[in-house]
């Protein structure tokens, strides 16, 4: 059963149970406000009958009449009470006056034919009653039974009775209604909520069949839905941003396998040419020598490059965790500036340091070393013979803060921003050439990684840079780097 389905359903059923407990209370209150009206009028007659009502003896005490038993009991008895009574019945009212034993005293008879028990009840004890078919033209009745004493004068029993034919009436013209319209409500509710429900579950269709369109091969592809800013308008967005991100990171990681073809391409065919010339004809030893020589280097490239990529691949996965422990800075910068101290000398380069004494900080040295040593060795693979590079280090805001300076070429401000991008070199042809000698492929990938390793350790890299003057990358370092959980 579809959503659509099932909300139009429950809705129409929760609307049903509501109307029928609704109705049944107007039904009920109705009919006892009705009832009670009724009763207050019977009420009302009984009054004025009994505040209209005397008793006059006369002739023989009513004792002595007892005392002799005889059968005439009633009739003398009736013969010598007087009853006066004043009063005209409303319209439908029906009455009549009993003596204590239930004979009539007054009878105007309403109630002839009926049979009308005499009543037992004594004074106080009023009794209301249903009574079907009581009257001879069988009219429904509400009687009301109510003995009375006049306090030094008699007792008796009024009964007075109306017709409730007018609540029946009242009764099954609301039935009828409700049985009409309760149906006629809930086709209606039920269509409109079918129509909202359907409304509402539109997109979600349209999202669906979209959705389905997309495979993994054309994830360009989006919604692209004009709906609402509502609920499923932002769920149709939300899934655009997906489909952008997912793009985005196939996009990246098909940029990266071409890239990586192609840069274990280059070396590969160096390789093969360089072998084919040493093989085309017998040679020397020395020149067998300088091939072996040339494909050790290129080895060396590609074993640096693949490694490269392993440490990526894994970066990509998060599988790099750090060896945290605290350790001063200071130390491990003489350490690597000394290990580029010889390639700084070939190249005609003067590399300096610049810290205090001492510089605690904890993080993974040997990451922080592979970033710092591959900053410091592009200063000097980049910078021309008789420039300068200049390592500092201090503590500001409580951060590391290591900037690696140089007075090389400098780097254009559009090449800037791509940088810290993998693969990214701003002359292709020539870095790839210039030799590496922190063990990096020279491919575009060392900034990159270096980047990475800045931020795993909840740093970053900066870089300022003037065409002519040089450029200096600055590392911040938090002094303790971030629980890796
Ligand atoms: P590569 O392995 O080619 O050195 P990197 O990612 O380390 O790749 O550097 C990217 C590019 O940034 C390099 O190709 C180079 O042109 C430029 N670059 C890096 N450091 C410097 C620097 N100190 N001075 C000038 N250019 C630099």
């Amino acid at each position: 059963m579809n959503i659509r389905l099932r909300l139009t359903l429950w809705y129409t059923a929760i609307l049903f149970l509501t109307l029928a407990l609704f109705s049944s209370a107007v039904y009920i209150g109705l009919t006892r406000s009705l009832m009670v009206t009724l009763d207050n009028h019977l009420q009302r007659e009984v009054s004025e009958i009994i505040g209209n009502l005397k008793f006059e003896h006369s002739g023989e005490d009513p004792e002595e009449s007892e005392e002799e038993g005889n059968d005439d009991d009633h009739k003398i008895r009736s013969g010598e009470l007087e009853i006066e009574l004043n009063y005209t019945p409303e319209e439908g009212v029906f009455w009549r006056l009993l003596a204590e034993n239930g004979q009539p005293l007054r009878d105007p008879g309403y109630f002839e034919g009926a049979a009308i028990a005499p009543t037992t009840l004594t004074a106080g004890q009023t009794q209301f009653e249903y009574a079907y078919a009581t009257l001879a033209n069988g009219t429904p009745i509400r009687l009301y039974t109510a003995p009375f004493v006049i306090e030094q004068q008699g007792a008796g029993v009024v009964q007075v009775a109306e017709s409730y034919r007018h609540i029946q009436e009242v009764q099954r013209q609301l039935l009828l209604l409700l049985a009409l319209g309760l149906p006629f409500i809930l086709l209606a509710a039920g269509l409109g909520g079918w129509f909202l429900a359907s409304n509402a579950l539109n997109p979600i269709d349209r999202i669906t069949r979209a959705a389905r369109q997309i495979s993994a091969d054309d994830l360009h592809h989006r919604l692209n839905l004009k709906l609402p800013n509502d609920e499923v308008g932002r769920l149709a967005a939300t899934f655009d941003q997906m489909l952008a991100r997912l793009d985005d990171a196939f996009e990246r990681q098909k940029r990266f396998i071409a890239d990586a073809s192609h840069e274990m391409r280059t070396p590969l065919t160096i390789l093969k040419g360089d072998v084919e010339v040493a093989l085309n004809r017998p040679r020397s030893a020395g020149e067998y020598r300088a091939t072996l020589d040339m494909v050790n280097q290129t080895t060396d490239r590609l074993t640096a490059l693949v490694e490269e990529l392993f440490l990526l691949a894994r970066a990509d996965n998060h599988q790099f965790p750090l060896q945290l422990e605290p350790f001063d800075l200071v130390e491990l910068l003489r350490r690597d500036v000394m290990k580029l101290m010889p390639r700084a000398f070939e190249k005609n380069i003067s590399l300096d340091l610049d810290t205090p004494v001492e510089l605690q900080i904890e993080a993974d040295p040997a990451k922080l070393s592979r970033l710092l040593l591959n900053l410091i060795d592009n200063a000097i693979k980049y910078s021309n013979s008789g420039a300068s590079v200049t390592v500092t280090a201090t503590i500001e805001h409580d951060q590391a803060h290591i900037a690696i300076a140089d007075t090389g070429p400098g780097i254009d401000p559009e090449h800037l921003p791509h940088l810290f991008e993998r693969f990214y070199r701003v002359d292709q042809a020539r870095s790839r050439h210039v030799a590496a000698s922190d063990g990096s492929s020279g491919a575009g990938l060392g900034l990159s990684i270096a980047a990475w390793l800045a931020k795993i350790h909840g740093g970053r890299i900066e870089v300022e840079s003037q065409v002519g003057q040089g450029t200096t990358f600055i590392v911040w370092l938090p002094r303790s780097a971030p629980d890796q959980s």
